[in-house]
């Protein structure tokens, strides 16, 4: 597997990067135990670098699969925390679920503009003072956002930009694919790491298994490129993609042929939570389907053509009945 060096941070990343959000609660939901198998599958095949947040409940299992391989991984980790004491809580939980006594990228979690990174500013102080103590390696920011990747580019505290980056621009909130490269270009000249989110666009350009990551690697400038992987069939798969082999028929058999989707249950109370935590604008309330003796106020219902399958809604509903299956 290719390595490349994640700008000026000093770190070495496989060109192939697992994402973790797919075996987590809001989707596969798989135990710990199930989800390391694909984490030691990846690290067998060459894949170091791991992407995860306290929020995808995922870091127990990326623990599992990395018992006695810690030095060999390199682990991107995220937190939405506005405040120092949230933010040190965060950090210290992540380290405890991880079983680690450093984390090599810390995250803040999508950044949307200049006024929310101008509002975490206490928390990217922290995180800089726990770069001087070696708790953090190097400092990133996730976006969905252009306005959000081009206030993190603007920041010189910020080592990492991790933004939504697909060829068709699926998941970029507020502009085209054309003005993320852009400001992706401007990472590059200051030297910032940069790993793609969405390569696929949740799931959407999946079609063709390799012109995604074809257009990336054209780009340049993207040192690794994030994929969720469910199952070990699925690593074997996007391995062989990568390295330019076939994928054997074994692998393929293995691997489930049905399209993931959003399901919204039917014990939906129409709360609108979801429909709020979805910057995709996929989510709308149906109030056609109140049932005032239920104390329902109607069903959320999705677009499917604009969802993009990030699991941020599933995490907002206070009813546990949005699900990725
Ligand atoms: S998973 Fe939920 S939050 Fe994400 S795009 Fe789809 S509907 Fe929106
Ligand atoms: S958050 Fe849950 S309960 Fe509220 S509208 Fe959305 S699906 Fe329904």
């Amino acid at each position: 597997m290719k390595k490349n060096m994640l700008g000026n941070t000093g770190i070495e990343v496989s060109e192939l990067s697992f994402g973790t959000l797919i075996l987590g609660k809001v989707q596969a939901n798989l135990t710990a135990e199930e989800g390391s198998r694909s984490v030691r599958k990846a690290l067998e095949l060459g894949i170091n670098f791991f992407d995860t947040a306290q929020s995808y409940g995922t870091e127990p299992h990326l623990r599992e699969g990395l018992r006695r391989a810690h030095d060999k991984a390199i682990i991107a980790t995220k937190t939405r925390a506005r405040t120092r004491n949230l933010a040190r809580s965060d950090l210290e939980a992540s380290l405890k679920d991880l079983d680690r006594e450093y984390i090599d990228i810390y995250h803040l979690h999508l950044i949307d503009g200049p006024q929310d990174l101008a509002d975490r500013r206490s928390v990217l102080d922290l995180l800089l003072q726990l770069k001087e103590r070696g708790l953090i390696k190097a400092i990133g920011a996730s976006v969905h956002k252009v306005e959000g990747a081009r206030a993190v580019v603007a920041e010189p505290d910020i080592d990492v930009l991790f933004p939504v980056l697909n060829s068709a621009g699926l998941g970029i909130i507020d502009g085209s694919i054309d003005d993320m490269v852009e400001v992706c270009r401007q990472a590059d000249t200051r030297k910032m790491g940069i790993y793609a989110m969405k390569p696929l666009g949740g799931g959407h350009l999946r079609k063709s298994p390799k012109e995604p990551f074809v257009f990336l690697r054209n780009l340049g400038f993207v040192h690794s490129i994030c994929v969720g992987m469910k199952s070990p069939a699925e690593v074997e798969m996007n391995v062989d993609i990568f390295e330019g082999r076939k994928v054997s028929k074994e692998t393929l058999a293995q691997i489930e042929t049905v399209s993931r989707t959003l399901r919204i249950y039917d014990r939906c109370v129409g709360c609108g939570a979801c429909v709020e935590a979805c910057a995709q604008g996929a989510l709308s309330l149906d109030r056609s389907q109140a049932d005032e003796s239920k104390g329902k106020k109607g069903q959320s219902v999705v677009d499917k053509d604009k969802c993009i399958l990030c699991g941020y809604c599933a995490e907002a509903c206070p009813e546990f009945v949005i699900r990725i299956i």
